[in-house]
């Protein structure tokens, strides 16, 4: 008997079918002796509604209502699934986040996990039930409802397996697995059986959409074994564990791409000590991360900065960025949000020399543009426009004979 933790995605509880099919999924799994925990995310487009409606009140700003408010979207869904699987003679019982015990901290909106308690979970358990938990949300040390950040529930249920100590933690979603490129751009793109931790990792924060990137975090640092499956099918899903060596032969793993990008440009920046510091502090004072940099080269002791944030963020950034530009004497700033990052992520590139080469080849050919380059252990990304972004995913894929993978 093994206790299994299993997230079903906004998609998978869409409708009340919807809800009987994956409750038949969850019977079944209880059926064969596991003890089951189940994490959901709202009905599909429930947050976004959600948000809508605070918009239309003008107080979308007021964080922790707004945390009060998208947290009821799991909880529908949390109790309608445990409503669906008693009336079809398989015990459950729903429990919000802060009933099941998850501590966060304060920050509403993106809310980190601070500790699990999970005595409740385990009574429920023995009692014979389903546990099914709202996912995405906790309770701070004030005890105010809190969010994890959209994407969330499978943060909620990566930490859930880790604390439970689960046999695995299954991630239900609308596709297959991780696959080597987004099959809706790449026709060809094959489904990957494995990926390590660092891979899910890098492809998840790169905006492949399969998992929250805390929650593959979360996974490599308590090794939590993760399949991620479609909630349709019984296809095997993709296994993200630790692998060593894994396929060697497997230079490149998948081409990840993410459209929600903007650039922001200073020019004539002072080039001196500590500048760099003022820039990035400040957007870090607004919540605001940075994902590439790139500085030119100096001359006549001025230089321009250049980096990408989300483009969600941009509105909050360019105020911050135009206040600042003054105060360090810099003669002016840019910003576009028409440009899009690709990038190769595979493990296999630590010991291959040689592989950014062949992407920058692949792009040159297409007569693609890049704007921006960085790198990692495993990966490589570049900024490019907007509008090539689909044609840059195909040749990668290509390029790096991702099609062929057995
Ligand atoms: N419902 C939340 C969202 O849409 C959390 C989640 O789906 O994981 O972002
Ligand atoms: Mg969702």
């Amino acid at each position: 008997m093994a206790l299994l933790v299993s997230k079903f995605g906004g998609s998978s509880v869409a409708s009340i079918e919807k809800i009987k099919h994956i409750a038949t999924r969850v019977k079944a799994m209880k059926k064969d002796g596991n003890d089951i925990v189940v994490v959901v995310s709202a009905m599909g487009d429930t947050t976004d509604e959600l948000i809508a409606l605070a918009r239309a009140t003008g107080s979308e700003k007021c964080y922790r209502e707004m945390d009060m408010l998208l947290a009821t979207g799991e909880q529908q869904s949390a109790s309608l699934l445990a409503m669906t699987l008693n009336n079809m003679d398989c015990k459950a019982i729903s429990l919000t986040g802060w009933q099941a015990g998850i501590q966060s901290d304060s920050t509403y909106s993106k809310a980190k996990i601070s500790g699990m308690a999970n005595q409740r979970i385990f009574n429920e358990i023995n009692q014979g039930n389903v546990v099914v938990i709202a996912g995405f949300q906790g309770i701070s040390p004030e005890g105010d409802i809190t969010t994890l950040g959209r994407g969330g529930s499978d943060t909620t249920a990566v930490a859930l397996a880790a604390s439970l100590n689960a046999e695995k933690c299954m991630i239900f979603t609308d596709v297959d697995g991780v696959f080597t490129a987004d099959p809706r751009i790449v026709a060809d793109a094959k489904k990957l059986s494995k990926v390590s931790y660092e891979e899910m990792l890098e492809m998840a924060s790169l905006g492949a959409g399969i998992m929250h990137s805390r929650a593959a975090e979360c996974a490599m640092f308590y090794n939590v074994k993760v399949e991620v499956g479609n909630s349709f099918n019984n296809s095997p899903g993709t296994l993200i564990t630790e692998v060593a060596n894994m396929e060697k032969h497997r230079v490149v793993s998948g081409i990840a791409h993410d459209k929600n990008c903007a650039r922001i440009a200073i020019f004539d920046v002072p080039d001196k000590p500590g500048i760099a510091m003022v820039l990035f502090k400040a957007l870090a004072k607004v919540g605001i991360n940075v994902d590439m940099v790139i500085q030119s080269a100096m001359r006549d002791n001025r230089n321009d900065i250049a980096f990408t944030i989300e483009q969600d963020d941009l509105e909050k950034a360019v105020p911050v960025m135009e206040k600042l530009v003054k105060e360090i004497c810099a003669s002016g700033m840019s910003y576009v949000d028409d440009v899009a990052k690709v990038s190769i992520v595979g493990a296999g590139m630590q010991s291959n020399p040689g592989v950014a080469a062949d992407m920058f080849e692949a792009l040159a050919e297409e007569d693609i543009n890049i704007h921006m380059i960085s790198t990692s252990e495993i990966k490589v990304s570049c900024l490019i426009d907007l509008c090539e972004i689909e044609k840059a995913v195909k040749v990668l894929h290509k390029k790096f004979a991702l099609d062929k993978l057995v």
